[in-house]
C-alpha cells in the first residue's frame, strides 16, 4: 500500500460505494463515503433486513445473486471479509452443488470449477458486513445522513472540472466540501448527470425498457425443516414462457421467491400484487410448491414490487472529450442492466476495481477521464450488450406466447437466427455438462460473455440442438407448470388458505 495524498469523495454507501471505497483504501487513498441513509442497526442480519431505514436503495429487499467473479474478487482481495459473511450466516454453494441430479453422475471435476461458486445471503446480510469492513479500515470515513445535494465545478473555455460537493446533513445547514476527486457511486438516480447538464455537459444515455416487473416475497423455513432439493426434475427457478420464478437461498434459514412478469400480463401482474395469490402462484408451480407449502414455510414479507426495470448507458465522453474531468460514476450511476441476471453487484465490484487501478496507474485529469470510459466500454460493454440481447430476446419471447404465435415464426431471418442460437444453448445447457459449464463461466462473469462459444466441441453440440428447432430447445428451456391460461383460471378461485396472506 503507498501513500497517496488525493482525498477522494465517493457518494453513496451502496453495494458499489462501499466497493469503491474498499478498493482505493486498498491502495492509500484518503476515503470519505457520504451516504444519504442511516447507518445499520446493531445487531445480526435479521436486525439489518427488518429493520434498517433503507429509503435510498430501493431494491435492498428484493433477493440478490452474487456472482462467481464477485466472491472471487471478494476472496482474492479480502479473505477476511468473505470469513465475516460465513459467520453472518452466509452459504457457499459449489459448481457441483449446482449440477442438475442427472449430470452429477458423471461429473468429473475440471480446472476452474472450484472458482465457480456463489455466496447465498439477503442483500441486508451483504451490505451489514460489507460496511463494518469498509468501516474498519483506517483510511475511510462513512458519513451517514448526508444528502449530497449539489456539486461544486469550475467550467473554462466549456471544460468542467468537478472540485467538490455541497451537502446537507438531516435537512440542516447546506456545506461545501472540496475533494481531490469524486466517484459517484448513488445510484440509478444520481443527480450529477442534470448538475452537470446545468453546466452545459452532454450526457447521451442509451435508455431500453426491459417491459417487466419484479415480485418479490421473503419466507422463513419451519424449525426442523430442511431446504428441499435445488435440483431434480422441477427446478426452484425457470420459466413458464409468460411468467419467470426463483427462489433464492438466504442465510439463516431465510429465502425468497420472485415472480417475473411481461408488463403486458396485466391480470398477473395485478394478482402478484397480494400476498394471498402471490402464494397461490408459487403453489402452482411445481418448482415452488416444495418451498412454499404452508407446511414447509411461513411468509415474512407480504409481496412487493420493482417496476421501471431498464438496461441504462451512460456516456461521459462525447466526441472524444470528457463531459467532465475529476469525476467518475461506477455501477448504477454509470451502467445498468436487468436484475433478473443479477449482475448489477458483480459489474459494480469491477467497476469499483477498474477505478482504483485506473487512479493509480493514470494521474492527469485529462488522461484519467479518457483512459476510465475506455477500460469501462472494454471490461463492461460486452456485459451490457449481452444482457440487451437477452432482454429483446425475452421481450419477443414473451409477446410470441402472449399472442399464441409459433415460436419458429421466420419472420426476419437474422433475428430467427440470433433467437434460435440462444435457444440451442439454453436446450444444450440442460443435457450437456460442458455447455453447461461454459454457459455458467459466461453467466457468472467469469470469463468475456460468450467466449465459451469459441471451444470447438461447445459449437458443435449448439448447431446440433439447432437442428433440433426452436420449440424442442424451448420444451427443454421451459419448466413444467400450468400454462398460462391455467394459471389465470388459478388466480381467479379464492386464496387456498387464509394464513398464506398474512
Ligand atoms: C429488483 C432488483 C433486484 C436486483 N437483483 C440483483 C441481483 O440479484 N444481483 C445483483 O448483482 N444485482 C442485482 N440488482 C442490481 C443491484 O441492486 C445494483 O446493481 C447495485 O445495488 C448497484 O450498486 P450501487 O452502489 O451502484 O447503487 P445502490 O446500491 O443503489 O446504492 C446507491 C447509494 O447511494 C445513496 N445515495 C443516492 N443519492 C444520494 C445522495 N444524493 N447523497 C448521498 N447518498 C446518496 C443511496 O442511499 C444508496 O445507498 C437488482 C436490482 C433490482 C432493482
Amino acid at each position: 500500500m503507498t501513500e497517496t495524498n488525493e482525498n477522494i469523495g465517493v457518494i453513496g454507501a451502496g453495494i458499489c460505494g462501499l466497493c469503491t471505497a474498499l478498493a482505493l483504501s486498498s491502495k492509500g487513498y484518503q476515503v470519505t463515503v457520504y451516504e444519504r441513509d442511516v447507518a445499520p442497526p446493531e445487531g445480526d442480519a435479521d436486525q439489518a433486513f427488518f429493520e434498517w431505514q433503507r429509503r435510498g436503495a430501493a431494491q435492498f429487499r428484493h433477493p440478490h445473486a452474487f456472482l462467481a467473479v464477485m466472491c472471487n474478487m471478494m476472496q482474492q482481495n479480502y479473505p477476511e471479509l468473505v470469513d465475516n459473511f460465513w459467520e453472518a450466516g452466509a452459504r457457499k454453494v459449489t459448481f457441483a452443488e449446482m449440477l442438475p441430479d442427472e449430470m452429477k453422475a458423471d461429473y468429473i471435476p475440471e480446472p476452474g470449477d472450484d472458482a465457480m461458486w456463489l455466496l447465498m445471503c439477503r442483500r441486508a446480510t451483504m451490505e451489514t458486513v460489507l460496511r463494518r469492513y469498509v468501516e474498519s479500515r483506517p483510511n475511510v470515513t462513512i458519513n451517514n445522513r448526508n444528502n449530497i445535494i449539489g456539486m461544486e465545478a469550475s467550467v473554462e473555455n466549456g471544460e468542467i472540472n468537478v472540485k467538490g460537493i455541497q451537502l446537507q446533513i438531516e435537512r440542516g445547514e447546506t456545506q461545501t466540501v472540496m475533494q481531490d476527486v469524486i466517484v459517484d457511486a448513488s445510484g440509478r438516480n444520481s443527480r450529477f448527470p442534470g448538475w452537470l447538464s446545468d453546466l452545459g455537459a452532454t450526457i447521451d444515455v442509451e435508455d431500453n425498457d426491459a417491459e417487466i416487473v419484479y415480485y418479490t416475497r421473503h419466507f422463513k423455513l419451519k424449525p426442523g425443516e430442511k431446504e428441499p432439493p435445488r435440483t431434480g426434475k422441477d427446478r426452484s427457478a425457470g420459466d413458464l414462457g409468460y411468467i419467470k420464478f426463483g427462489v433464492f437461498p438466504g442465510d439463516n434459514g431465510h429465502f425468497a421467491v420472485i415472480l417475473c412478469l411481461p408488463n403486458h400480463e396485466t391480470e398477473l401482474r395485478e394478482a402478484v400484487k397480494d400476498p394471498g395469490r402471490f402464494n397461490q402462484i408459487c403453489c402452482a408451480i411445481p418448482g415452488l410448491y416444495p418451498w412454499v407449502n404452508a407446511e414447509k414455510s411461513v411468509p415474512t414479507t407480504s409481496s412487493f414490487g420493482f417496476g421501471n426495470i431498464h438496461a441504462v448507458w451512460k456516456h461521459f465522453v462525447k466526441d472524444g472529450k470528457p463531459v467532465a474531468r475529476n469525476y467518475f460514476a461506477v455501477g448504477d450511476a454509470a451502467v445498468r442492466t436487468n436484475p433478473l441476471y443479477g449482475r448489477g453487484c458483480s459489474t459494480g465490484i469491477i467497476h469499483a476495481h477498474l477505478l482504483a487501478d485506473l487512479l493509480e496507474d493514470v494521474s492527469e485529469p485529462l488522461d484519467r477521464a479518457l483512459e476510465f470510459n475506455r477500460r469501462t466500454e472494454e471490461r463492461l460493454r460486452p456485459i451490457f450488450e449481452m444482457s440487451l440481447r437477452e432482454d429483446k430476446q425475452g421481450i419477443d419471447r414473451a409477446k410470441a406466447i402472449f399472442e399464441g404465435r409459433s415460436l419458429d415464426d421466420k419472420k426476419g431471418f437474422k433475428k430467427w437466427l440470433r433467437a434460435s442460437f440462444g435457444d440451442a444453448i439454453a436446450g444444450a445447457s440442460r443435457e450437456q455438462i460442458h455447455v453447461l459449464r461454459g454457459a455458467m463461466r459466461s453467466f457468472n462473469l467469469m470469463e468475456k460473455p460468450g467466449d465459451f462459444l469459441k471451444d470447438s466441441k461447445v459449437r458443435w453440440t449448439i448447431l446440433r440442438y439447432m437442428l433440433r428447432g426452436r420449440e424442442r430447445n424451448n420444451r427443454a428451456r421451459f419448466q413444467r407448470g400450468p400454462k398460462r391460461q391455467d394459471m389465470l383460471e388459478v388466480i381467479r378461485t379464492p386464496p387456498i388458505r387464509a394464513e398464506e396472506a398474512a
